[in-house]
């Protein structure tokens, strides 16, 4: 049975199993769909709105779906998330021994224990690739840095629920600068962030929030998160008023890629940084699930902004 009729009943909503019918097709692995043209135009035109609303000082980057596996590793991921990345593995060696494994598989056997870790995993935020490009360019200047990146990222959450993905499109807008510059940016862009729930017709409510870092120890981390006010996240609605969906968050890093990279200010104190991020595919679905998959009969004001 394909994934996503398995996912849609197993979650035994008829309303979210259609709405998944009508915006996606399986790949027979879940949380990975092929988006259908009437998604796609929308999430094409939230992608406008949210460049409309682009920093005028914003310097755009697109990244890859991979990144550094080294620069990965270096700012701690392994140590926060082990269980949600991806690594790109390949064949190596010579033609024999790759014509070996493929020779094995061919047999019917076991080939993946041939493959070694590349030098690249898949990208789980699309702000990470930003940080080591500003720090080669020496010291941020005094009215700080700020960039527009997006990419296509990966996490492994396997899940048949409508809003959670194992490759999904992130869209960000990253700050890097003095302390109180961070925070203002921030403060700033969940003021922002409401006025263009607010253009989409969407029901929401701001919140903090915490990652989910990896095991026991994570849980003391995620809760000195919350003490220290670092995410907020809007939530909406999609599948239940009880669990709403994460469809943007709102971080604030602190030191830490400041003291990774070593990106300083002028004066030599660290530079603190922050991030807006706009998860591309769960504002989509949030849009379909609060106006219905008929664009033409959304509210007039939703199709304004989004110029459908
Ligand atoms: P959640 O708590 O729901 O797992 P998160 O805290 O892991 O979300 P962030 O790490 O802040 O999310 O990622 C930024 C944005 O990317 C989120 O606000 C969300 O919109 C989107 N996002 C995160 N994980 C997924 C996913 N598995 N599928 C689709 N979108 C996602
Ligand atoms: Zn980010
Ligand atoms: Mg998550």
């Amino acid at each position: 049975m394909p994934a996503i009729a398995k996912f849609v009943e197993d979650a035994g909503d008829d309303r979210l199993a259609d709405l998944a019918r009508t915006l996606f097709r399986p790949s027979g692995v879940d949380g990975v769909y092929a988006r259908t043209g009437l998604y796609e135009g929308v999430v094409e035109a939230l992608a406008a709105l949210i460049s409309s609303h682009r920093p005028a000082d914003a310097e755009v980057f697109r990244f890859p779906p991979v990144m550094s596996r080294r620069q990965l590793e270096k700012h701690g991921y392994l140590k926060s998330f082990p269980n949600l990345l991806g690594c790109v593995s390949c064949l190596g060696g010579s033609e024999r021994e790759i014509r070996a494994v493929v020779d094995r598989f061919e047999d019917g056997g076991e080939w993946t224990s041939a493959l070694g870790a590349a030098d690249l995993v898949l990208s789980p935020a699309a702000c990470y690739p930003v940080y080591p490009i500003a720090a080669e360019r020496g010291p941020v200047p005094a009215g700080g840095l700020t960039f527009d990146v997006a990419s296509d990222c990966f996490r492994h959450e396997p899940s048949r629920d409508i809003d959670r993905f194992q490759s999904f499109r992130m869209r960000e807008y990253v700050r890097i600068g003095a302390p109180e510059d961070i925070q203002a940016f921030r403060a700033d862009w969940i003021e922002r962030a409401k006025g263009i729930a607010d253009r989409l017709g969407l029901p929401y409510r701001v919140d903090l929030a915490s990652d989910p870092f990896f095991g026991r120890g994570g849980q003391i981390v995620a809760i000195s998160q919350i003490q220290q006010e670092l995410k907020f996240e809007l939530l909406v609605p999609v599948r239940s008023e009880e669990a709403p969906t994460a469809c943007m968050s709102f971080n604030y890093h602190r030191e830490h890629f400041g003291h990774t990279w070593g990106l300083t200010m002028a004066d030599g104190a660290l530079a603190h940084t922050g991030c807006v991020a706009f998860g591309m595919d769960r504002l989509a679905v949030a849009l379909f699930a609060t106006h219905g998959t008929d664009v033409g009969a959304w509210p007039q004001g939703v199709r304004d902004a989004l110029r459908l």
